[in-house]
C-alpha cells in the first residue's frame, strides 16, 4: 500500500482509501468532502459538509459538494439517509452494516450495530428484492435527557 500523502484518515476502508482504490480521481474538492463526511463521527447534511469542507477549501463552491455528494451517492460510496421532515445527511459507513440511533431533541445520529437480526423473515418479504434495511433507533441523547433542573 502506498503512503503518500497519507492522513489519519485513510485508513483501511476509509471513504478516501475507496475511492483512491476505486481509481477516482482525488481532486482537492473530493478530498476536503471526504474528509468533512469522515471526520464528523456523526451523519452531516450537505449544508454542514459545505460547512466543513469549505473551512479546508475556502475556494469550493456549495454546488460542488452538492454534486461530489450525488456522485458518491450513485457510487454507492456514500449513503443518503433521511428522518422524518428533517434534511438530508450523509453516511460515509457503508463497509460496515449498521443502524441509527437518533436523538428527538437535537437530532444527533450515532451508528449503532444493533444486537440480533434485522432482516424479513421470506413470508414479509412480499416478493420484493430488498436492497437495504433501515432501522432506527430513537430517543434522547445524554445531553437532551438531563433534566434542565434538578
Ligand atoms: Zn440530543
Ligand atoms: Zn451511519
Amino acid at each position: 500500500m502506498k503512503s503518500t500523502d497519507s492522513t489519519s484518515l485513510e485508513r483501511p476502508g476509509s471513504l478516501l482509501a475507496r475511492l483512491r482504490r476505486r481509481g477516482l480521481r482525488l481532486t482537492a474538492q473530493r478530498r476536503v468532502i471526504a474528509q468533512a463526511l469522515e471526520e464528523a463521527g456523526v451523519h452531516l447534511t450537505a449544508d454542514e459538509v459545505f460547512e466543513r469542507a469549505v473551512a479546508r477549501l475556502p475556494e469550493l463552491s456549495r454546488a460542488t459538494v452538492y454534486n461530489t455528494l450525488n456522485q458518491l451517492r450513485a457510487l454507492g460510496e456514500i449513503c443518503e439517509i433521511s428522518l422524518d421532515d428533517g434534511p438530508r445527511r450523509y453516511d460515509p459507513n457503508v463497509t460496515e452494516r449498521h443502524q441509527h440511533l437518533v436523538c428527538d431533541s437535537c437530532g444527533t445520529v450515532r451508528d449503532v450495530i444493533p444486537s440480533g437480526d434485522v432482516s424479513l423473515p421470506e413470508d414479509q418479504q412480499h416478493g420484493f428484492v430488498i436492497n437495504e434495511v433501515q432501522v432506527i433507533f430513537r430517543g434522547l441523547c445524554p445531553a437532551c435527557a438531563k433534566p434542565s433542573r434538578p
